[in-house]
């Protein structure tokens, strides 16, 4: 297998392409796991080239120290994403995404106010305008985000409808290890002991669905059996845990098909979010 091409400017990038070639971006900080790598291969199925961008993007951490630990391994990236169907890894230093004198930031408003934009100030300001930038510059026929990070999912689809973005963002599920927690490259954050509770998220989300299923729509009710899941796990601190609208992530009264339970909690000193859809198939 030849290994995919590691670019570091748009324009060498788009001198990859060839004319009439659809081209698919699959936006990451790097530090690949399977839950990339199935965003890969969709986008290497979907489209003629599959483009991995693999940026740890400064502005969006609030923490300095969570930036400078925040896991690097370009090698090892690009030889998963390769072997996922990647033809082009894009990895751009600093100052050709901002370059000298830099100046604009996109804002979603409303979406943007709620959870974890209440927990992480400027962060969904920052990835707003990194991802506006790397849609810029890879001008892709079709980008691919993970449920995974289900408000942010819901802020770029606002914001590429808002601003007229060509092409498409496609949504793509969650990828989780066989007990059920949602892949992150945080995981590996986490103590055996803290990683050994951290699938109560998942429990109680799912616990939610069931309870909704069989016919339990109180958005309230549902939240409160689900709290009274992750409370079981005593090191796990609970942000929020809630039923929301999965367009505009505002709390939902009634759990209706479709609606959204989100969740954020953490354990130790890492921070976990996690979501799924509840009623899925039902009308
Ligand atoms: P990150 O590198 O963590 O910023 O994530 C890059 C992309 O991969 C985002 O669109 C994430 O939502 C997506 N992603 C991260 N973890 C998962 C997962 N477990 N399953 C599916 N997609 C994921």
């Amino acid at each position: 297998m030849t290994g995919a091409i590691v670019i570091t400017t748009p324009a060498e990038l788009r001198d990859r392409y060839q004319l009439g070639a659809s081209v698919g971006l699959v936006p990451t900080m790097g530090s690949l796991h399977e839950g990339h790598l199935s965003l890969i291969r969709r986008a290497a199925a979907e489209n003629d080239l599959a483009v991995v961008s693999a940026f740890v993007n400064p502005t969006q951490f609030n923490d300095p120290f969570d930036l400078a630990r925040y896991p690097r391994s370009l090698e090892r990236d690009v030889e998963l994403a390769t072997s996922a169907g990647a033809n082009l890894v894009y990895a751009p230093e600093v100052a050709t995404v901002y370059p000298a004198g830099f100046a604009t930031r996109v804002h979603v408003d409303r979406i943007t106010e709620l959870w974890e934009g209440e927990s992480r100030p400027g962060h969904f300001d920052a990835v707003a305008t990194v991802v506006s930038i790397l849609l810029n510059q890879v001008r892709p026929d079709r980008a691919y985000f993970g449920e995974k990070d289900f408000q942010q999912l819901a802020m770029i689809r606002q914001m590429h409808r808002d601003l007229a973005v060509p092409g498409e963002i496609v949504a793509c599920p969650t990828v989780r290890e066989p007990d059920g927690l949602a892949m992150s490259s945080r995981n590996a954050r986490l103590s055996e002991g803290e990683r050994a509770v951290a699938p109560v998220l998942y429990e109680a989300l799912r616990a939610m669905d069931e309870a909704a299923r069989g016919g339990e729509r109180s958005s309230l009710k549902l939240a409160i059996l689900g709290a009274l899941i992750v409370k079981r796990a005593l090191e796990i601190e609970l942000e929020y845990l809630q039923v929301v609208n999965p367009e505009t992530v505002e709390p939902l009264e009634v759990a209706i098909p479709g609606a959204r339970a989100i969740v954020a909690a953490t354990i130790g000193d890492t921070r976990l979010i996690d979501n799924l859809e509840l009623l899925s198939g039902e009308s």
